[in-house]
């Protein structure tokens, strides 16, 4: 970008910097009933929502938005949306971008990860890690993604802290450096130890949760003999740590070599002041996005983002199609025509909404970090770059490596025309990974995911909107490998026992395994084939 050369321009370019300083835009990874909701619903207890349209939630909880887009979502109770909450919390802006999770686990939570700045890893205390929350950690570890851990439920009897502490070393490969230390054992949650204000307070639960919690400064002299063994226990283990792990270190934690670690009892309000503090002084902010030439594009050049996920089918009456888009630079102003890098053709953002769900709130304008929906954005896929004025390009969004596969065909084989238009639009906008070969045919490709629920949506999407019913056949593979081997693809095996190979919309041969024996059989019958794991971003 070039410096300002008028007032007025650098006018523009420092009241873009400034809102960018004062945005955190995050994410919280853990395992279904780790208490995401729980948090979410907590942050939005201590920050004022500057609205919750877009966030959904399943259950019964303090907030209780649940979408109705879908009849499959009414019916079941759950999201399949990845809107954004935007809070604000002591002049800054905390948008809270939504991981689906439980049986809505799709790519589309994988992709959420490319469009934040850090993640909030949220741990049940008497579980430590669990699988999904592995799943979400191995991507960000793949983005370089800042991580902050919240041990949660320390109310509840759990694991061990210094052991806790411990497990987040050995899993993240990061440095656990507690910001807060919980007085008392999982269980017994009295109190915390406040590293970053370096003071002790005594927490006290207020309406069952539905208030802020009561925090009373310890002076330790003031303690009674017999609760002061609990403080001088947590000071103990807490100094403990402090002396091996080291202190908190921003640059540390931004390169995500540190992870800060807060206790916390989300359903009670305790240790949520603490990380919302910790988000706002030290989390980052939007820095400037590497383009896929290896260029950074700093947050005050002219206006550019990219669209992390589309969705469609919402409301079949209107064949609603939004594509979320997270900015990068510059000011999102709606009306303004941006470019899409991907066709070059112009793009009007007529109809651009702060944050879907039932209700829609028209966006005048947005900054780098926020997140925008554009409505009745058929032309946008997954992965497409927009901008204003200089042209950019940033790197494509990873394929994630599926785990599930169907083969599908139409019910009807005299639709088949519709069956491959919708199938086409499908993998167009990343709902499902469409895999073909010459054996399978067109008429039954197969369709990978990460998730049960895309084929679900694919199975209602093909129905109700283009009309071609299919009827999906579990394959029983788990597994999936890039085929790397230059060799022409028809020197490579289509089928062996196991597995197969097939070919992505993308070109990339795909080679799918039922475990993984099989996948060590076939490398040792052909060793001229070489493989790689899916997904490394
Ligand atoms: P999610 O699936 O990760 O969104 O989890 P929820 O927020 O729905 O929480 C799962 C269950 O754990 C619910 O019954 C919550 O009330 C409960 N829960 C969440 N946080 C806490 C906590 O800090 N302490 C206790 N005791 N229960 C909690």
């Amino acid at each position: 970008m070039t410096s300002p050369t008028t007032p007025a321009e650098a006018v523009r370019t420092s009241t873009i910097a400034e809102q960018a300083l004062r945005r955190r835009t995050f994410a919280v990874i853990s395992h279904p009933d780790a208490g995401k909701s729980t948090l979410t619903e907590a942050l939005a207890l201590y920050a004022s929502a500057i609205t919750d349209a877009g966030v959904t939630h399943g259950k019964s909880s303090r907030h209780g938005t649940v979408s109705d887009w879908m009849g499959m979502e009414r019916e079941r109770g759950i999201s399949i949306s990845s809107a954004a909450l935007q809070l604000e919390y002591r002049g800054t802006v905390l948008n809270l971008v939504d991981t689906p999770g439980h049986a809505d686990f799709s790519e589309d939570t994988y992709r959420v990860l490319a469009a934040v700045d850090c993640a909030v890893m949220l741990i049940d205390a008497a579980k430590g890690f669990e699988p999904q929350t592995v799943k979400l950690l191995e991507v960000c570890k793949q983005r370089g993604l800042p991580i902050v851990t919240v041990i949660n439920k320390w109310d509840r009897p759990g694991l061990d802290a210094l052991e806790l502490i411990d497990q987040i070393g050995e899993r993240t490969e990061m440095v656990p450096v507690p910001l807060t230390w919980p007085v008392g054992t999982a269980g017994h949650f009295e109190g915390l130890l406040d590293v970053r204000a370096d003071v002790s307070l005594a927490l006290e639960s207020v309406g069952g949760g539905a208030l802020p919690a009561i925090e009373t400064v310890v002076e330790q002299a003031d303690l009674r003999p017999d609760s002061s063994a609990v403080w001088d226990a947590a000071h103990e283990e807490l100094g403990l740590v402090r002396s091996s792990n080291g202190e908190f270190d921003a640059a540390e934690f931004t390169a995500a070599r540190q992870t800060p670690v807060l206790f916390a009892a989300a359903a009670r309000n305790f240790g949520v002041r603490q990380l919302v503090d910790m988000l706002v002084e030290v989390g980052p902010p939007p820095s400037p996005r590497v383009a896929a030439n290896g260029v950074r594009r700093p947050v005050e050049a002219d206006f550019s983002g990219f669209v992390f996920k589309v969705q469609a089918g919402q409301n079949t009456a209107h064949r609603d199609h939004i594509a979320y888009l997270r900015i990068c630079s510059g000011v999102f102003e709606r009306g303004m025509v941006i470019t899409n890098a991907r066709t070059g053709r112009p793009f009007a953002t007529k109809y651009a909404h702060r944050v879907l769900g039932r209700e829609r709130e028209a966006l005048e304008q947005a900054w780098p970090g926020d997140v925008v929906g554009l409505v009745n954005a058929t032309s946008l896929r997954v992965g497409d770059s927009l901008y204003q004025e200089e042209a950019v390009t940033f790197p494509e969004i990873p394929h994630f490596s599926p785990e599930l596969f169907v083969a599908v065909r139409a019910k009807d084989p005299g639709r088949y025309k519709q069956f491959r238009r919708g199938i086409e639009q499908l993998d167009h906008e990343g709902v499902i990974q469409v895999l073909r070969s010459e054996l399978r045919g067109d008429q039954s490709p197969v369709l990978a995911a990460v998730g049960q629920l895309q084929f679900e949506v694919a199975e209602q999407r093909m129905r109700t909107e283009f009309n071609a019913p299919v009827s999906l056949e579990s394959l029983s593979y788990t597994l999936a490998r890039r085929v790397t081997t230059t060799a022409p693809a028809s020197t490579l095996p289509e089928t062996f026992r196991g597995g197969e190979i097939l070919r992505r919309s993308d070109g990339e041969h795909i080679a799918v395994f039922g475990d993984r024996w099989k996948l060590g059989h076939f490398t040792e019958a052909n060793p001229q084939v070489s493989l790689e794991v899916i997904g490394a971003g």
